[in-house]
């Protein structure tokens, strides 16, 4: 029997949860609405980009730069401090908790990412639908949103995840592959990292697509064991 896999992903989750956080404590502003980051101490050189709002990264603002080249960008950005780490454990056992109601098999990937394997646990309905009630009651009982990957494997299930965000639920079956997945530049498959990217190109393999068409052992010549990983991956095993 094929494996019925959910994973689950918490939009902008130190952000979100700050969000909640203050609205729950009074703020009436949605940080989420707004260009805004949380960074470090900002008055700090050092200070970086530790979460973003969709608005903030419509500009172009990355996880990792620093305030102030973040703060060139979009000049009315808004910097949150964050909560103590503490908190959002919290947030991510209450999701985790309520996770555990639909499977036991759940893989805790990060803190806002967990696997959920749903095979034996379907109980009538579909993966797809279990997928729209895990996504609704999060938004409804936590206040936050989530992007939920519907698949066959893990790997696929953490690449339809990724796709438009947020708060969407993306299946990538089997086929569905050539004209979801094989049409993504290459850079978007798990584990290829930046330097990666242009020794690919320079191949010729510009889409995952490419990739997955590749003669492996070209591939493997060129990046050795990664480079069996990176086309295993780009063939969904
Ligand atoms: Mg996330």
């Amino acid at each position: 029997m094929e494996r019925q896999i959910l994973h689950i992903d918490v939009n902008n989750a130190f952000l979100s949860w700050t969000a909640v956080e203050m609205l729950k404590a009074g703020e009436t502003l949605d940080i989420r609405t707004i260009p805004a980051i949380i960074g470090g101490d900002e008055t700090r050189r050092a200070g970086i980009v530790l979460a973003k709002s969709m608005l903030a990264k419509k500009y172009g603002i990355k996880t990792g730069e620093t305030i102030y080249s973040a703060k060139k960008k979009c000049p009315n950005l808004k910097v949150y401090r964050g909560c103590e780490y503490r908190v959002y454990r919290e947030y991510s056992n209450k999701l985790y908790n309520m996770l555990l109601e639909y499977t036991d098999k759940i893989e805790r990937f990060s803190i806002d990412e967990c696997f959920l394997d749903m095979t034996e646990y379907l109980a009538g309905s579909t993966l797809l639908d279990k997928a729209k009630e895990i996504s609704k009651r999060v938004k409804e009982e936590f206040g936050f949103t989530v992007n939920i990957g519907v698949a066959h494997n893990k790997l696929l299930a953490k690449m339809a995840s990724d796709f438009e965000k947020p708060d969407k639920i993306h299946t990538l079956f089997e086929n569905e592959i050539e004209n979801k997945m094989w049409t993504l530049p290459i850079s978007e498959l798990f584990m290829i990292g930046r330097k990666t990217v242009p020794k690919l190109n320079q191949m010729g393999i510009k889409t995952i697509g490419d990739l997955a068409k590749a003669d492996k052992k070209d591939i493997i010549k060129k990046f050795g064991k990664h480079g069996s990983l990176i086309w295993e991956y780009a063939n969904r095993n």
